[in-house]
């Protein structure tokens, strides 16, 4: 089985490279290096089932040439993280949906499987919890560039499922929720990577907003397999499907939690969202996962703990040390 990932050398991507070789299988990727990196994948390089290309999916020719030579599409390539969504929201917006539409387009053309990820992001400012696949979704005004991230991966779904159902792609549309874990950069946001390399460096750890606001975290190593395994489930083809953890934790709680594991000495601080993230900047008071369409498609449940992940997103900060996380 030979793969085509999108986005490869990114967090997800490539770790999702890592698992497939493991697993015996080909791996093609395609990345532009605008938020992943070469760091992730170099130590496939030497692997003959491994091969990279450095491009964009909308450099036609590379990549139907790609697209023809192989037999499943995991499209991860997208823009990530809510302080890039703020700060270049032209970039979030063009770079979903150009991409989505032409991997899609060369997709139907080869008949070949795609598997495109979305966000929990999709949700928007929604209360009603837990949020499952097909509950309603609600967006805030135009004016504030979050929701932009959102509607942008909301097309991306509608154009899968259009394919899906006008043109007989096959595939499915993972909504992905706070994916955590080693290669993950802070330089995006994210708070995880953020808080444990504040208390590395003994910097504040930096709460936005009251802090109880409440998130689920799920490990990169719980979703790769069920990338995959939801690839290969024919019940799964046409769907979208939740991938994540249910267990919730406030941003404070997590804030304690990385001081006490990482540097009890330091300091907590909480700053108002429009310091440090604009004045039009809404959050989510909560996101939890309704995990009951995955459970029954491929009997999926989260094995790793946020003690674990913290652990091992701690490690690697600690070993692979990088200067600008
Ligand atoms: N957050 C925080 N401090 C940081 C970065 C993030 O308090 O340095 C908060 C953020 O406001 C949000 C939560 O942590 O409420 C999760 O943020 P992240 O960007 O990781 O993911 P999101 O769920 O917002 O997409």
């Amino acid at each position: 089985m030979r793969n085509l990932i999108t986005g490869g050398a990114g967090f997800i991507g490539s770790h999702l490279a890592d698992y497939l070789l493991k697993e015996g299988e080909e791996v093609v990727i395609l990345d532009d290096l605008s938020t992943g990196s070469f760091d992730n994948i170099k130590h496939l390089v030497d692997n003959k089932r491994f091969r990279y290309y450095i491009g964009k999916v909308e450099d036609g020719r590379l990549f139907e040439g790609i697209v023809d030579s192989v037999d499943r599409i995991y499209h991860l390539a997208a823009a990530v993280g809510v302080q890039l969504i703020v700060e270049d929201p032209v970039r979030t917006i063009e770079n979903n949906i150009n991409s989505t539409q032409v991997v899609l387009e060369h997709a139907v053309t080869y008949g070949k499987p795609v598997l495109v990820a979305s966000t929990s992001e999709v949700y928007g400012r929604s209360d009603k919890l837990p949020f499952s696949e097909e509950s309603e979704v609600v967006y805030g005004p135009t004016s504030r560039f979050r929701w932009s991230y959102a509607i942008s991966k909301a097309v991306d779904e509608f154009l899968f499922l259009a394919y899906n159902r006008q043109k007989g792609l096959p595939g499915v549309i993972v909504r992905l929720f706070n994916t955590v874990g080693p290669r993950q950069t802070g330089r995006y946001g994210m708070v995880i990577p953020r808080f444990v390399k504040q208390a590395l460096t003994g910097e504040p750890i930096t709460v936005y907003g009251s802090g109880e606001q409440t998130r689920c975290f799920t490990h990169v190593l719980d979703v790769v397999p069920a990338l995959r395994n939801l690839m290969k489930t024919k019940k799964a083809q046409g769907l979208v499907v939740n991938i994540g953890n249910d267990e919730e934790i406030t941003i404070n709680d997590l804030a304690e939690k990385i001081q006490k594991r990482v540097n009890p000495k330091v300091e907590i601080v909480r700053l108002p969202y429009e310091k440090v993230l604009g004045k039009n900047f809404e959050d989510m008071d909560a996101r939890r996962p309704d995990l009951t369409r995955i459970r029954q498609l491929i009997g999926y449940h989260a094995t790793k703990t946020l003690d674990t992940i913290i652990e091992d997103v701690y490690n690697y900060y600690r070993e692979e040390w990088k200067p600008e996380i």
